[in-house]
């Protein structure tokens, strides 16, 4: 269930229209609700409310630090994979107590900075990284706390560019070769070994290879235990599917009940790095058509609505071939006819939505873009040299811009033209 519904043939976001918002922002831009945003993470955390445990929101998936900053008043942390989103998670104010840190290239400087900020774990992914921790921690004076992430060569059965729990990915270290890490980095005197971590994946509708990747963690966990090395968190990463079409993924419900099923016995905190799950569907893209057109050829012809926003601002469908629910934000619309719906890119892989039934729509109509909070903006990029859009926040009857629509001269900020290529 999510804020965004018609009301009188007009798409609202909780109290306000849609239209009243793209009125004062142009378009096209991202809307999350925040009472949409709540109630998600709510519903995912508190159903391990019953269990020692830590929702650390996956910030690649939204990172804009006043989401970050709802989650953590919710006494969230961050699931970070870079230097970059850990400046925003603690700019959002979350304790560098439940920040934790993924990613197979850690940079020295970024190790530093994890350091420094006194985070909770690294989850490391390599023999490399963990040599590398343990200098940059001596070089410090300090200890890094530790969990390796395993790769237990699980199949999440979704789509391939998202899968990372399989050993032809580059994610993790095999689960069977990670015990002599595990007793290596035990010895170190700049290591503190503290966790098993894993991630299989994203966009999963199935639970039966959670519950299997838990029960290959802990078997692993009592293999750890015999060589005299004990484990205080278990961390089961993200990777809950949503609906974006006909899907039908566990209520994290049923997700927190097989999981906890799988941990009893286990004396570890639990920790989850939810980000598709919370706030897919508490984001929309909106956008505004520019041109509607029909290109014939031979004994076919294909039409084609063209908007303001395109696989710069979402690129999901052209990157993956994922598909996106969109809609006139004025339901008033009767006649269908099949539409590509496009971007402004020079680039034929520059679709919102291919063949899609679709109302007939009009230069100047809006279209909602749904389940499009994450992986939305955050893969945003500025090919085309095109602006990033704003990103707004809708509490109740207000909203606020939370990030500004970038401006010409932010597009070339930080670049210059040498004297040797001056004239
Ligand atoms: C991307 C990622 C997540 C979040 O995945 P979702 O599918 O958005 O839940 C969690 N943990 C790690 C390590 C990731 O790379």
């Amino acid at each position: 269930m999510n804020h965004f519904q018609y009301k009188n043939g007009e798409l609202f976001c909780e109290d306000i229209s849609v239209s009243a918002i793209a009125k004062e922002v142009g378009t096209p831009f991202y809307l999350y609700s925040k009472a949409t945003l709540t109630r998600h993470f709510k519903a995912f955390d508190s159903s391990f409310a019953d269990v020692d445990h830590l929702t650390c929101f996956a910030v690649k998936s939204c990172s804009n630090i006043a989401v970050l900053s709802l989650f953590g008043s919710l006494g969230g942390g961050a699931d970070i994979v870079s230097g970059g989103e850990l400046f925003r998670a603690i700019r959002a104010g979350i304790d560098p107590k439940r920040i934790i840190y993924s990613g197979v290239g850690k940079s020295v400087e970024e190790l530093r900075y994890g350091l420094k900020s006194g985070i909770l774990l690294f989850n490391v992914e390599s023999e490399q990284e963990l040599h590398r921790l343990n200098s940059v921690a001596a070089e410090m004076g300090v200890t890094a706390p530790v969990s390796f992430r395993v790769n237990p060569d699980v199949d999440p059965k979704t789509h391939a560019y998202i899968s990372t729990g399989l050993s032809k990915n580059k994610f993790g270290i095999p689960i069977n070769e990670s015990l002599d890490l595990y007793i290596q980095a035990d010895d170190m005197a700049n290591i503190e070994v503290k966790g098993v971590s894993c991630h299989i994946g994203s966009q999963l509708t199935l639970i039966s290879p959670f519950v299997e990747t838990l029960r290959k963690v802990k078997g692993f966990v009592g293999r750890l235990e015999e060589k005299g090395i004990s484990i205080q968190y278990i961390d089961l990463g993200g990777g809950l599917g949503i609906v974006y079409d006909d899907e039908e993924p566990p209520h994290p419900q049923e997700y927190a009940e097989a999981i906890k099923e799988e941990m009893s016995g286990l004396e570890a905190t639990l920790i989850l790095e939810p980000g598709r799950v919370i706030v897919g569907n508490a984001g929309i893209m909106v956008t505004e058509v520019q041109y509607t057109k029909t290109n014939r050829g031979g004994d076919h012809e294909k039409h084609f609505v063209v908007v303001d926003a395109g696989m710069s601002d979402l690129s999901r469908p052209s990157l993956y071939g994922a598909y996106h629910a969109i809609q006139p934000v004025k339901e008033d619309k009767a006649v269908f006819q099949v539409v590509d719906i496009v971007g402004p890119i020079c680039e034929t892989g520059d679709f919102l939505a291919k063949d899609m039934a679709f109302p007939r729509v009009e230069q100047g109509d809006l279209l909602a873009v749904l389940s499009a909070g994450a992986y939305g903006f955050t893969m945003a990029s500025n090919y085309n040299s095109r602006p990033r859009v704003a990103e707004v926040m809708v509490a109740g009857d207000q909203f606020k811009i939370i990030r500004q629509r970038e401006s010409m001269e932010q597009l070339i900020q930080g670049e210059s033209i040498p004297e040797f290529v001056e004239k």
